[in-house]
């Protein structure tokens, strides 16, 4: 593709650092006055020198280096045509444009450069997605205006004088600020802490008592102290928390799979290796699935370090972001929690990072870059010498091999901790049960969850579809309603009163007469969603109070999570919930889980399906009995005997992984053998279809590694959004250099009018 594989070094940056001396840190001219101008990778005002940009274009471009020079590695600003793009400066010159059309760079933004780490870290992930550099950089950059000069508040601190009338109010303001001993606040912290008018500090600030100061809006975080007592630990981690220590100690790169129980204590034993990092004066980032970022993981590691960590996730504010990324890269942040993107955020001394229940499927972007957070997360460590530490209850067959094969560490927790235990599991077999058509909770789940209500604890009801019904049905003609514009089903809402293609998230009102045969009245719902099942507990146990849980049902990510925080505070009798609620929370009084159709995820012909449903059953059914009262599980099936229910029941797991590896080693498929997905999209079935089969014939570039390519087919969902698709599969054996031969192999394809091509390396959906 063009790109230079790597550009000069970096300068040698000092570890130290000096915090608070924010105009100053890691700008990327910092030395040129100094000792700057015979530092490998300087460049002199007016060198040529190339800039990787943020726009999708196909290489890096020429300019000349601004007034005052640059460093490799800084961040720029650029003309481009009549605007000004951000970039980073990535080596000299290619020179092969014309020297007179070339240039000047506008300036360099006052942020730290981007360091040789970074960089190898972004070359190596492009190459691995197959993805364009550019939109690399934009995963790196997703913070707004970085450019801008830090911008000014006032704070206000104590000052010297006393005031000449000392009021009630203005005591008051006095005693906060003594009480602080010499920190600063905003004008509104200070007014409210103090419970008086801003006019009262105001007044003080004209008496000197109090003094006004300018200070940049970004400010860093508060000091984590690792020193801070931990809770004490069972002999088992604290076991597993001298291994991790240890591990940092030594220096270098290393992965370590923990394994344990949900709720044998992996968070308590990670963060002290978060402890550790920090003590050794290194960055710690810890990657949890977006909805598990709740209060009360933040407040755990307060508890633990003192102060709350940088937060990094789709809901914080864009200044918020900024501030994050300005900070992680000055080495002010110490500890950053966050969701998925933030592995592309520029730390400066990365020492570790933490992949929460690191099976999840939201480690995987499915759009835009398609990258999984999980393996980055190691690409990463390994290139600037950080432990990695993957933490699950049920970890993904990839890193249960990878430890098998002794490339990960194995860490184990086995029991929960204290006096709870693991729930007691069975199987409800819907065949022996009574049902009535339309009724979901068989009169044996039924029994458990009234047994709950008279003992004053709660159930979670578990079904893993949004909605009030998955199939829209005609009586009379049979006909089911889809969407217009995709190979899918309308999935019924009621709470919405309409029907929603969950593929391309097109609604519509729920029509009277069939939009096929004309009849009225004969459409009927058939299955049941979420909605739909509280409808019927609702109208079974009349007196309890319902909690649902489903993403659709919430505005905001933080109405959810307050939602889920007043269930664990015990406001609910049952919980009703997708698999949002399978993630990492903790309802205390939660000692029964009734999953309503545990066969849901068997029939589907993904690769994954039987690892997801493993994974999904243990992860709900340890839900209950968290706390002190033992917990039980009942699945619903109707197929008690198949291996993974039998699997999950007996709660087998090293059997369950060893005869799924066994499996999956036969057929050659991932972790045992490579994978990779082609997508191509387009208007009009026919061209899509032609350009799937020229592929599909010139495959030599495949051949020569080994690899066989099946298709094209029409993808599972063979349209969205008015688009066709076609789907080719790529297998290759296990060391094929698999992105190189699909890098030669689609290079020769121009993509002509509004044909679409995508390359999923390791893809974990069949969509
Ligand atoms: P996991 O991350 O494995 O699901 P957690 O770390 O969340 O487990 O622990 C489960 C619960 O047990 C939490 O409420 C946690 O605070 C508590 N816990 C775990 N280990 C200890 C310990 N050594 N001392 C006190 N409480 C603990
Ligand atoms: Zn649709």
């Amino acid at each position: 593709m063009g790109w230079p594989r790597s550009g000069l070094p970096l300068p040698h940056e000092t570890r130290s650092g000096n915090p608070g001396n924010i105009g100053f840190v890691g700008t990327g001219r910092q030395k040129a006055g100094e000792s700057g101008l015979d530092e490998p990778g300087y460049f002199q005002q007016g060198d040529l020198v190339s800039v990787l940009t943020t726009q999708p274009l196909d290489r890096p471009l020429d300019y000349l280096a601004p007034e005052g020079g640059c460093f490799a590695g800084a961040f720029v600003e650029a003309p481009l045509g009549p605007r000004k793009v951000l970039g980073v400066v990535w080596g000299p010159g290619r020179g092969d444009f014309d020297r007179s059309k070339i240039r000047s760079l506008n300036r360099v933004l006052d942020v730290a450069p981007m360091r040789e780490e970074m960089r190898s870290f972004l070359i190596r992930a492009a190459d691995y997605t197959l993805t364009p550099l550019p939109a690399m950089l934009r995963l790196a950059t997703r913070a707004p205006g970085l450019g801008d000069p830090p911008s000014m508040r006032k704070i206000y601190r104590l000052g010297g004088a006393e005031p000449d009338r000392m009021t009630e109010a203005r005591a008051r303001v006095l005693a906060v600020l003594r009480d602080y001993g010499g920190l600063a606040f905003t004008l509104r912290e200070l007014a409210e802490m103090a419970g008086v008018t801003s006019s009262v500090v105001k007044g003080l600030v004209k008496q000197c008592a109090v003094r006004e100061e300018d200070s940049p809006r970004d400010l860093p975080f508060p000091h984590l102290d690792p020193d801070l007592p931990g809770k004490p630990l069972t002999a088992d981690q604290a076991q597993a928390a001298d291994s991790l220590r240890a591990g940092l100690r030594s220096g270098g790169y290393g992965t370590t799979l923990l394994k344990g129980v949900t709720g044998a204590g992996k968070t308590e034993v990670y963060l002290e290796a978060v402890a550790e990092a920090l003590r050794m004066g290194r960055q710690a980032l810890v990657l949890l699935p977006e909805i598990a970022l709740t209060a009360e993981f933040l407040t755990r590691v307060e508890a633990r370090l003192g102060a709350r960590p940088a937060e990094w996730h789709s809901g914080a504010t864009m200044t918020e972001r900024r501030r994050i990324w300005r900070m992680v890269g000055q080495g002010e942040a110490q500890l950053v929690v966050g969701a998925r993107s933030a592995l592309f955020l520029p730390f400066r001394d990365l020492g570790l990072i933490i992949v929460d229940e690191e099976h999840d499927t939201s480690y995987k972007q499915e759009d835009g870059v398609l990258y999984n957070a999980r393996d980055m997360a190691v690409l990463r460590a390994s290139i600037c010498g950080a432990r990695v530490v993957l933490a699950s209850a049920t970890p993904s067959l990839e890193s249960w091999a990878n430890a098998e094969a002794g490339k990960y560490l194995r860490l184990e927790l086995s029991a929960r901790f204290g006096a709870a235990t693991l729930p007691e599991m069975r199987a409800i077999d819907m065949r022996a049960e009574a049902l009535t058509p339309g009724i979901w909770i068989s009169p044996t789940l039924r029994a458990a969850v009234a047994d709950r209500l008279t003992r004053g604890e709660q159930s979670l009801l578990f079904i893993n579809r949004r909605g009030y019904a998955p199939v829209t049905l005609c009586r009379a003609c049979g006909q089911q309603i889809g969407c217009d514009h995709c190979d899918a089903r309308m999935v019924e809402h009621r709470f919405l009163k309409r029907l929603m293609c969950h593929q391309c998230g097109e609604t519509k009102p729920i029509p009277d007469t069939c939009p096929h045969c004309g009849v009225e009245g004969k459409l009927a719902p058939v299955g049941p969603g979420i909605e739909r099942l509280a409808e019927e507990a609702a109208a079974t146990f009349p007196e309890a109070r319902l909690a649902v849980l489903s993403s659709d049902l919430f505005g905001s990510a933080r109405a959810l999570k307050e939602r889920i925080e007043q269930i664990a505070a015990g406001e609910a009798d049952i919980v009703i919930g997708t698999q949002l609620v399978a993630k990492g929370h903790n309802f205390p009084q939660l000692t029964l889980v009734g999953v309503i159709d545990a066969d849901l995820g068997l029939q589907g012909s993904d690769l994954r399906a039987a690892e997801r449903t493993f994974q999904l059953m243990r992860q709900v059914a340890g839900r209950a009995g968290r706390a002190e009262k033992p917990g039980q599980a009942l699945l619903q099936t109707h197929q008690p005997e198949h291996p993974v229910i039998r699997a999950i029941l007996g709660g087998e797991e090293e059997g369950f992984w060893r005869a799924e590896a066994a499996e999956r080693q036969a057929a050659g498929v991932p972790p045992y053998g490579r994978m990779a997905g082609i997508v191509l999209s387009g208007p009009e079935a026919g061209p899509v279809f032609d350009l799937g089969n020229k592929l599909a014939r010139n495959d030599a570039a495949l051949r020569q590694i080994g690899a066989q390519v099946f298709g094209p087919a029409p993808a599972p969902i063979a349209r969205i959004r008015g688009r066709h698709r076609v789907r080719l599969l790529v297998k290759a054996p296990k060391g094929a250099a698999l992105q190189e031969a699909i890098a030669r192999w689609i290079a020769p394809v121009r993509l002509k009018g509004d044909l679409r091509l995508s390359v999923d390396i390791d893809p974990q959906s069949f969509l």
